[in-house]
């Protein structure tokens, strides 16, 4: 789970509170009135011109060729535009998340490869693991939180689809009625520095626990690519649920930041594909001097604020 939300899409329109959500959606807007506009307005995004778009009859998705036989599938019509990428080698490929689960990303993946797939997941949150019930290899780092997530749910997905949250038209064959994330298996336990070979190609995972304590991200060393889930993407990261870690956080991003040398190119999970190695560096900086008190607090709903440091920001719980 990722970007912030637009105030409205937070709002049924049935509440009992919605006369109060329209009154934060005032009194918000006038504080961050670059994150409270509506997601929708943003779309397209303009980053998406420069990159090769490929499967373009694809109506929920959009694939993005970002790098020779990488693949970024994203999905623009749901408040999250979360991207999932799928890495091919020549025997094989991973794929690295799986999405929302509200169009079919199996068919997508085998328009783009007749390789084996195995999926990885950046974490477990709902917004990532959708499609993982599609595929037989299901690669799970060995936590309580991921063993949890793998029995699926309904109250995170239905959520993903209320009033709001989604742009354009659900695919034909969707059912909102019973939408859920279905359960998965996972195949094999992995860990930090866990390998796959998936032929003249490898991928490691970096263990980058503090979004999630199962939070990976995953390098192509070879290649110069950082897949980095939701520890960077360009959009507020969300740093407030109960699950999450800031001491470990801070410990991982100084650790990407470490690798920044070796990389060409960033790839997070949520809103545009492609980032500069630079902003590594720069998203240490920024949770430093937000956890130092030196960043302003952009008053959000529930007792949040988004920390605007630079180019990053952070979704946190206020500080009191
Ligand atoms: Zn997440």
């Amino acid at each position: 789970m990722p970007k912030l939300k637009s105030l409205r899409g937070l709002c049924a329109p049935i509440s009992v509170l919605s006369v109060l959500c329209i009154f934060l959606s005032f009194s918000a807007a006038a504080q961050t009135s670059t994150y409270t506009q509506d997601w929708c307005k943003a779309l397209p995004r303009p980053e998406y011109k420069a990159l090769q778009r490929v499967l373009p009859n694809e109506t929920w998705f959009e694939v993005y060729k970002v790098a020779p036989a990488t693949f970024a599938i994203y999905e623009p019509h749901q408040s999250e535009e979360t991207i999932s990428y799928l890495i091919v080698g020549t025997k094989q490929a991973v794929l690295f998340d799986t999405g929302m689960g509200i169009g079919d990303l199996q068919k997508v993946v085998r328009q783009l490869t007749s390789r084996p797939v195995v999926v990885m997941n950046s974490h477990t949150h709902d917004d990532h693991v959708g499609d993982n019930w599609q595929f037989p290899f299901v690669f799970g780092m060995d936590t309580e939180f991921t063993k949890k997530n793998a029995k699926g749910s309904v109250e995170d997905a239905q959520a993903e689809i209320a009033s709001g949250e989604i742009c354009g038209d659900l695919p034909a064959k969707f059912d909102p009625k019973t939408y859920r994330t279905k359960p998965w298996h996972i195949s094999i336990w992995i860990h930090d520095g866990f390998k796959v070979n998936l032929g003249g190609r490898t991928v490691e995972v970096i263990a980058t626990p503090g979004h999630t304590p199962d939070a990976v991200s995953l390098i192509d060393r070879e290649n110069g690519l950082l897949f980095t889930g939701d520890t960077y993407y360009p959009a507020p990261i969300w740093l407030y649920r109960p699950e999450t870690d800031l001491d470990a956080y801070v410990a991982s991003v100084k650790k990407l930041a470490a690798l920044a040398p070796s990389v060409k190119l960033v790839l997070g999970a949520h809103n545009i594909p492609v980032a500069e190695p630079s902003v590594l560096a720069e998203l240490v900086t920024a949770i430093e001097n937000v956890r130092a008190g030196k960043i302003a607090a952009q008053p959000q709903s529930d007792g949040k604020a988004i920390y605007k440091a630079g180019k990053i920001s952070f979704l946190m719980k206020a500080a009191k």
